[in-house]
């Protein structure tokens, strides 16, 4: 086996290639020669590696793996990796994206699996896949990155239990101010105190601010704790998308926002939560093309879904982030003007959470000046 790879320069599984010249039919798969010089090269990562043959049995692994869990590297080797490892739903799909490296696309990354170890206990994983093959096909194997997340898990946790208390705390405290605050703009309205009038405008204005951040963070703690709860009924996603539209337009001066395509039938949906997945995509849509004057929303209608998309023409979004802005609190640095755009990278993420919650996928197709469209799709079902 031949590797093109330094120990001594950090090493990332998806820099990782190996070449290898055929080997005589009478030869074993893996020769011990090119055996110790994989271990050299997986030994020099510092992240837990493993190697799998192409029926997933265990070839190899590194010192990082062993210690990190403990593990038997006696009891390991030349066993399948099916029979190792306990049974669970995370698991078997696991194995099933390991049996599907090999037909479909030859690696996958950041599948995130929860464990327990026998003897460091549960453990949350990242696992990056590749499929490193040569030219005799039975000599394929399987590389698998494997990096131990389980205490910045925790750390998230924790934050959001932090901010779902907090949110919760502030709540009623924010409420009783927007109550005295109406009560004193009623009064004022009656004394003709002007001065007043404009002061409490401007706290009513702040307390409203206060109130869509609380709301913000609530829906992010719910959906991060699984507590996002759908009031489903029969939509009419056509009339949704058609009224929120309307709604918006009386919102922007300068951009003119059109309504393409129709939707016949009715879907199983929370309306509210999905009125809120197309303000925000909207939202965007004018936040981040100030320089352009159109956007456009177009709805669609499939076999098994139906689908919504809000395209704009901005700067785009580079290729790089086209994933990492779902996540929460990621935002775009493309220079200085950015800066401008006030947001808490949040927008996306909530709207990701709510067409998860009704098994919908949401995406975004964008090419650097041009623009972007983000698309949504929901399963239709019974309900017409
Ligand atoms: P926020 O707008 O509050 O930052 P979002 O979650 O809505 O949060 O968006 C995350 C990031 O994705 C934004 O900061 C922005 O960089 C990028 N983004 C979202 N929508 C668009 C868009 N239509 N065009 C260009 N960039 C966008």
């Amino acid at each position: 086996m031949k590797s093109i790879l330094n120990p001594t320069q950090g090493i990332s599984l998806s820099q990782l290639t190996i070449t290898r010249h055929p080997l005589p039919v009478d030869q074993p798969i893996i020769k011990t020669d090119q055996y110790s010089h994989m271990n050299a090269i997986i030994n020099a990562i510092h992240e837990p590696v493993l190697i799998l043959d192409k029926e997933l049995t265990v070839q190899s692994t590194n010192n990082a793996f062993l210690q990190k869990f403990k593990a038997n590297k006696d009891k390991m080797y030349n066993t399948n990796l099916e029979g190792l490892i306990h049974n669970s739903s995370e698991t078997k799909k696991l194995i099933r994206r390991l049996k599907r490296l090999s037909k479909t696309s030859s690696s996958f990354e950041e599948l995130e699996l929860t464990y327990p170890f026998n003897k460091v206990g549960e453990r949350t994983l990242l696992i990056n896949a590749k499929r490193i093959a040569y030219d005799d096909k039975d000599s394929d194997i399987i590389l698998l990155s494997i990096q131990d997340i389980t205490q910045r898990r925790l750390i998230e946790r924790q934050k959001d239990d932090f901010v779902g208390y907090v949110t919760h705390e502030l709540k009623t405290p924010i409420t009783s101010l927007s109550a005295f605050v109406q009560l004193l703009q009623g009064y004022h309205e009656k004394t003709g105190d002007k001065k007043s009038q404009f002061l409490l405008a401007k706290v009513a204005g702040q307390l409203e601010r206060l109130t869509k951040l609380l709301s913000s963070f609530t829906h992010v703690y719910k959906a991060q704790t699984g507590m996002l709860e759908l009031h489903r009924e029969p939509l009419d996603i056509y009339e949704l998308a058609r009224e929120t539209v309307e709604m918006f337009q009386y919102t922007t001066a300068t951009h003119m926002i059109s309504l393409d395509g129709t939707i016949a039938r009715h879907i199983s949906a929370d309306k509210e939560r999905i009125r809120q997945v197309i303000i925000n995509l909207l939202i965007n849509a004018i936040k981040y093309s100030p320089n352009a004057d159109a956007i456009v929303v177009r709805l669609h209608e499939e076999a098994k879904e139906i689908i919504v998309s809000v395209q704009d023409f901005g700067p785009g979004i580079p290729k790089e982030a086209q994933t990492r802005i779902f996540e929460r609190f990621f935002r775009v640095q493309r220079g200085s003007q950015d800066y401008a755009v006030k947001g808490l990278g949040l927008g996306l993420y909530i709207a990701l959470e709510i067409v998860k919650a009704h098994k919908g996928k949401l995406w975004v197709e964008s090419t650097e000046g041009k623009g972007s469209t983000f698309l949504f799709s929901l399963p239709i079902n019974s309900q017409k």
